[in-house]
């Protein structure tokens, strides 16, 4: 164990860094109007980093006014010019990657490893990649369909973006929804979770300094039941883009559709993870190990249900269970952690709720209580193993969101595709076999947004994110999510130059008028 450590200087100087506050309209710090004071905690230690005041009604009214104002010049700019910005951009987060990857780490509680290696260089090649996809706003069909006009498609940017994310990839959440908005001509105004500001407030200021216009990037940082509703709601925005739980996403999407607007969602998941009689049991251990307990198991596509094949299934839940307990718990900064604390102590709580309750109907084979001693302050909670449990019980019908996978033997193949298709959820999934049959079956027959063979969890920005069912719709990262934050237009040419048109016989009939 380490010392989790209090000094929060060494580990992120917010206080020092946001002295301003933790709203971020027209290219500048400012502070919030709702009257009310709100704290990050570092979930590590329990100790307030960061005090603020949150975003009212009329922070966000001002975010999106400072959004409409930059729209028609932000969307006039070319390909070319946007693209350079976006390059800019790219370089000047290179130059802070370490001071994002402290900034994160502190406010999630995510080992500097993690940051370090994933969050940061994630969001500097999302960056790149959207940098070279804004040159690529690509219309189709130029033609004469009607033989009396040329008709072509354009692809315009919406207007301005509503963003709201969660809490448990604050930098790449705020990436991934700010980046193919702006790209396409876009404005934005994003709330990031009052949990975990200091990313995203980082982030539109690098925006700024890398010369991307005052008003294409707006925070606001507050509640979802203020800030976000509002933002969801309000009439200048045209678009709303939403990564949360499932219960929100409902709520978002009925606020959005009374005001018309296009809807993005991303919602929650509960990644099967099917080992077939074949596979590399030494691979698929790895692979469940690291597939849930990455990010500490806060993570919409972690491996979540493992379904392994009989004669395999004791084997895997006996070595799986060793390996949990191999990992490291520890201070998020310390160079030896592997494993750092949940977000809160709340989502704490609510993680060892569901285990609790799972005792009650299954075997939790190792973990299923927090690390006392020196981690005792933070939200920390033992990598936990849950086996037997029945398909139709709590922890493997719902989300639990943290460090606990859930193991259920099966035996045909059809009931192991079927089991893994039993959730109302379809975000992500993986397979494991040396069969190259078994492999295509499962790529084709499981129903989610992304199915991996022999691995489970990578992302690259070229490739869609996004789910099926209850997990949304719409597309994160990729030339998909780009292309949904425009709208097309088809625009259409009379060639024929004559004043009377054959088709107005519809409305004159033989008359010569
Ligand atoms: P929540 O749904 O609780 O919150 C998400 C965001 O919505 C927060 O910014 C929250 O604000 C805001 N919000 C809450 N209520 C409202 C409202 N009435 N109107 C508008 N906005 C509102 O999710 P969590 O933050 O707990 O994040 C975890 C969830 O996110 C999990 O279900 C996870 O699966 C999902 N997720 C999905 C991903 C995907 O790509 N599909 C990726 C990452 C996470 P605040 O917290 O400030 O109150």
């Amino acid at each position: 164990m380490h010392n989790p450590g209090t000094a929060t200087p060494d580990r992120f100087p917010a206080r020092d860094r946001f002295p301003d506050g933790a709203q971020y309209i027209a290219g500048r710090p400012a502070t919030g109007t709702s009257g009310r004071t709100y704290a990050v905690v570092d979930p590590a230690t329990g100790d307030e980093v960061y005090t603020y005041e949150p975003a009212g009604t009329r922070d966000v009214d001002a975010a999106v006014a400072a959004a409409r104002e930059a729209f028609p010049g932000w969307a006039a700019a070319t390909p070319g010019e946007r693209s350079d910005a976006l390059n800019r951009f790219a370089a000047v987060l290179a130059d802070r990657a370490e001071e994002f990857a402290r900034a994160e780490s502190l406010q999630c509680g995510k080992p500097l490893k993690l940051t370090r290696e994933f969050d940061v260089p994630g969001t500097i090649d999302n960056t790149a990649f959207f940098a070279g996809a804004a040159r690529q706003l690509q219309g189709q069909s130029a033609g004469e369909y009607s033989g009396d006009h040329t008709s072509y498609v354009r692809r315009e940017p919406i207007g301005v973006v509503g963003s709201i994310a969660p809490w448990n990839y604050p930098l790449q959440m705020a990436a991934w929804k700010i980046l193919p908005a702006i790209a396409a001509g876009n404005t934005i105004v994003l709330k990031p979770s009052e949990l975990t500001p200091l990313t995203s407030l980082l982030f539109a200021q690098a925006a700024t300094d890398a010369g991307i216009p005052d008003g294409v990037v707006n925070i606001v940082t507050g509640t979802g039941e203020e800030a976000g509703q509002h933002l969801v709601a309000h009439p200048d925005v045209a678009m709303t883009s939403f990564t949360g739980s499932t219960a929100v996403g409902r709520r978002v999407a009925e606020i959005a559709t009374a005001t018309v607007k296009r809807i993005h969602l991303e919602l929650g998941g509960k990644a099967p993870f099917v080992v077939f009689d074949d596979a590399d049991l030494e691979a698929a251990v790895h692979g469940a190990v690291a597939g849930a307990l990455i990010n500490t198991g806060q993570d919409c596509t972690a491996a979540t249900r493992a379904y392994v094949q009989r004669p395999l299934y004791e084997e895997f839940v006996e070595r799986t269970a060793a390996l949990m307990e191999s990992v490291r718990l520890g201070d998020p900064f310390a160079p030896g952690t592997d494993l750092g604390p949940l977000i809160s102590h709340v989502q704490r709580d609510r993680v060892a709720g569901f285990v609790d309750r799972a005792r009650a109907y299954a075997r939790v084979v190792t973990g299923g209580q927090a690390p006392g001693g020196e981690l005792e302050k933070g939200a920390y909670y033992r990598p936990t193993l849950i086996a037997d449990a029945p398909q139709g019980s709590e922890a493997v019908q719902s989300e639990i969101f943290g460090p606990v996978l859930v193991a259920l033997p099966f035996d045909g193949d059809d009931e192991g595709l079927r089991l893994a298709n039993d959730t109302p959820y379809g975000l992500a999934a993986s397979a494991w076999t040396r069969d190259v049959y078994r492999a295509n079956r499962a790529t084709r027959e499981i129903r989610a947004g992304c199915v991996w063979i022999n691995d489970h969890i990578p992302i690259i920005s070229e490739m869609p994110h996004g789910g099926y069912q209850a997990s949304g719709f719409g597309k994160d990262m990729s030339s998909y999510s780009f292309e949904e934050y425009t709208q097309i237009k088809h625009v259409m040419f009379d060639n024929t130059a004559v004043a009377r048109k054959d088709w107005h016989r519809t409305v004159f009939g033989d008359r010569q008028l």
